[in-house]
């Protein structure tokens, strides 16, 4: 568990010290161009949004959304969101968190100085288009070395389409299936990331849990779309959600988890910078609240 005071504790001080930064060298850092790419430390290891863009949403995709959650919730009918990728820097390794549409994948990598081919693994939540599409480019598999892992019941359930089966036999001899665990009893993949069933979105959609040095933050891929109607009101599910009575139960029970434990998020689809933390509202729901982005280090510009 970690203490909610110390958390913000850090987090002032790290504003304070950014602050400082700013104005010892009277550099004012701008939201630039680039800001699809910025560096967190979370423990010893470096969390780094790869943003593919941001985007804004309707109504139309969201199902069991009554009048009156849209009118509290998100009273214009739109809610701002992203395509994003992490990359995750633990004990040495490169690890990704999903392969986006493919549209900036690599240039981002590229622009914060990783090459794909220096990838060790990709950590996939699930099998929509928008979470593997750089995984090939061209005809050409992307990332030479990197071991794919998919939960059992995701690839399992994936399979069954021909075109998948092509893709991932480009990448047949890099891929490692798995049971994930429950939020308190996760199943480890490597030292410091571990897997969580968050199925129902897919059916075997699943979160990552990294851990390192009293630090945790968890990347729970789709478990949200719509942040700003889905924090205050769970149980509004997606269109795009395969099993959607699954798909609130387990957002529901992760939530929960999540706020009593204040652990961070990072979403795939969570606008700028993707990443923050929850707290239970005292009626119903959740209110979340993003990192601002100053807590974070941007690449040089070359
Ligand atoms: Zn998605």
């Amino acid at each position: 568990m970690q203490d909610k005071s110390t958390y913000v504790e850090v987090l002032i001080m790290k504003r304070i010290s950014v602050i400082l930064l700013i104005f010892s060298t009277v550099i004012i850092p701008t939201v630039m161009a680039q800001d699809n790419v910025i560096t967190f430390e979370v423990g010893l290891a470096k969390v780094t949004l790869l943003s593919e863009g941001q985007r804004t949403s309707g109504t139309n995709v969201l199902v069991g959304a009554t009048e009156e959650m849209i009118k509290q919730a998100i009273p214009n009918g739109t809610y701002p969101g992203a395509t994003n990728v992490f990359l995750v820097e633990i004990a040495g390794k490169a690890v990704l968190i999903d392969a986006g549409l493919g549209k900036k994948t690599i240039e981002n990598l590229e622009f914060y100085g990783k090459k794909a081919a220096e990838i060790d693994a990709i950590f996939i939540t699930h099998l929509h288009g928008d979470h593997i599409g750089s995984l090939i480019l061209n005809d050409v598999k992307s990332y030479p070395k990197a071991m794919l892992y998919i939960s059992k019941p995701e690839y399992d359930s994936y399979m069954e389409n021909a075109n998948m089966r092509k893709l991932f036999d480009t990448y047949k001899d890099q891929i490692y299936t798995f049971m994930p665990g429950e939020i308190d009893n996760a199943k480890e993949l490597i030292p410091g990331l571990k897997a969580i069933a968050a199925y129902g979105h897919t059916p075997g959609h699943t979160g990552f849990l990294l851990e390192s040095d009293d630090s945790k933050l968890l990347f729970w891929g789709d478990l949200t779309h719509a942040m700003a109607i889905q924090m205050p009101f769970p149980e509004v599910a997606m269109t795009y959600d395969s099993d959607k009575a699954k798909a609130i139960e387990t957002r529901q029970k992760l939530l929960n988890y999540l706020s009593d434990d204040y652990i961070r998020i990072a979403g795939a689809h969570i606008q700028y910078p993707g990443i923050g933390y929850l707290s239970k509202r005292v009626d119903n729901g959740y209110d979340f609240t993003l990192l601002c982005g100053c807590e974070g280090v941007y690449p040089d510009v070359k």
